[in-house]
């Protein structure tokens, strides 16, 4: 039995955090292969390794002096070192990676470091084979993840090792040069390598119990979801429930390889599965709820537009041409909604606009910025009819006007539409109807 263990930011800011990973590591057999992320916020206003490095990089690009900067992330690492007693200096690494900074190595190798770092702190700590991800994790010449390169080399490296550490979030160019994959990456690192290792388990260790009916930091204390599947999981990060970067997905689903969400400060809590699919009924209609703001709704009115044949491509093609991707499209007989993220459309405004004008002659185009798209997840609401009757008359009672509603084809989701400074109250209108009332 071969498991791969991921540890995220918080789950290593500290000696006393390290303590409980190595516990948890120690305390199967299976726990072969170890992905650590940089270390993360000690406390709510603390700031992650991978920010600092980020600042101190900057600094450093524009020739500024970056001493102070630099020798606060030293601390972080030198405290941790001390604290558990380790016979390891990185005095040598450090000097590399300053070295680095004024050679402008770039801003990803910058970040790079906290990963890479810790990873040889903690491969000391446990007594483990350190594998520098440079050596084993490829991206090809445009920058995509390489996975068979990558699939082969780390396949074979790891063939020879009972336990190792693999630090998350980067790995190497062709031209040898360090890149990173976006924020959160090192969730991505962890199922690469649970694929490589053909592993029978993905432990992903966080600091929170599982993925949650909602997000927490709108809902106190929201109840876990035990199990979910690959699908329901994408619509909810999709959607910014962000526990799991959503890229993490697809080298485990590929391979069929279990993702199990744990805490690292409550190991003895069961997490979540995810799973391709399970018969296992979920407690609520609902799996769960997520969202996010910074949307913009472009409604066109035009009469006849149904029977107007091209009318819709039309418009699109509009969006395409000017390289903006639309969310969700609601339509009625006469009216279109293009739904996209405002920082996006901002930019393009006026060309779109213009566009759309000229090529399509529509009655009117009314635009509503400041919109926030709630995803209501379930692979149960299929067979539960009214579902949709229920988050519109919860709406309604907490005072929350329903700007748009899209349903998707799989029946797996419902897309709302509300204003920005509506959104925590429709979160919780919708947890308390499907969830808290059956707690
Ligand atoms: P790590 O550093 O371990 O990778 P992240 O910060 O990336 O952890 O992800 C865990 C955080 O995700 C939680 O602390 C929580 O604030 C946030 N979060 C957002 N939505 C949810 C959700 N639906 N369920 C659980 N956590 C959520
Ligand atoms: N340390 C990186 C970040 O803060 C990657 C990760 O934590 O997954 O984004
Ligand atoms: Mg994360």
């Amino acid at each position: 039995m071969t498991k791969v263990v991921k540890f995220g930011g918080s789950s290593l800011a500290s000696a006393e955090q390290f303590r409980k990973v190595k516990e948890i590591i120690t305390a199967e057999e299976s726990r072969r292969f170890v992905v650590p992320s940089a270390p993360g916020k000690r406390f709510s206003a603390d700031t992650k390794v991978t920010d600092m490095l980020y600042g101190c990089y900057d600094l450093a690009v524009k020739g500024k002096d970056f001493d102070k900067e630099f020798e606060a992330i030293k601390a972080r690492y030198n405290e941790i070192i001390s604290e558990l007693g380790l016979d390891l200096s990185l005095e040598s690494e450090f000097e590399i990676v300053k070295a680095c900074f004024i050679g402008k190595a770039g801003r990803d190798y910058a970040a790079s470091r906290g990963e890479y770092l810790n990873g040889i702190v903690l491969a000391n700590y446990l007594g483990y084979s350190f594998i520098d991800s440079a050596d084993v994790i490829f991206f090809d010449e445009k920058g995509q993840f390489d996975p068979v390169k990558t699939g082969r080399v780390l396949s074979e490296r790891l063939a020879g090792l009972e336990n190792a550490v693999v630090p998350g979030f980067y790995g190497s160019m062709p031209n040898d040069t360090i890149k990173t994959f976006s924020r959160g990456g090192s969730d991505i690192t962890g199922s690469i390598v649970a694929a490589a290792s053909n592993a029978d388990l993905y432990e992903n260790w966080t600091d929170v119990s599982g993925f949650l009916t909602c997000d927490p930091r709108i809902v106190d204390d929201p109840a876990p979801i035990t199990t979910i599947t690959y699908k329901e999981l994408r619509e909810l990060s999709y959607m910014g429930a962000t526990v799991l970067h959503e890229d993490a997905i697809f080298p485990v689903r590929k391979a069929g390889i279990p993702i199990n969400i744990k805490n690292t400060n409550k190991p003895e809590d069961p997490g979540t599965l995810i799973v391709e699919s399970t018969s296992q009924k979920p407690a609520y209609t609902i799996t769960g709820i997520a969202g996010k703001k910074g949307f913009t709704a472009i409604n066109i009115e035009k009469d006849m537009m149904n029977s107007e044949l091209g009318f819709g491509r039309k418009v699109l093609w509009e969006f395409e041409k000017n390289g903006v991707s639309f969310e969700h499209m609601p339509s009625g007989i006469d009216t279109m909604s293009i739904v996209v993220s405002q920082d996006a459309f901002a930019d393009k405004e006026q060309e779109i606009l213009a566009g759309i004008h000229r090529n399509c002659q529509p009655d009117s185009i009314d635009i509503e910025t400041d919109l926030a798209l709630i995803a209501v997840v379930g692979r149960a609401m299929k067979s539960n009819r009214g579902t949709a009757g229920r988050i519109f008359s919860a709406l309604a009672h907490a005072h929350v006007n329903v700007k748009m509603i899209d349903q998707g084809s799989s029946e797996l989701n419902i897309i709302i539409g509300v204003s920005e400074s509506d959104f925590e109250a429709a979160n919780k209108a919708i947890y308390d109807i499907f969830v808290a009332t059956k707690l």
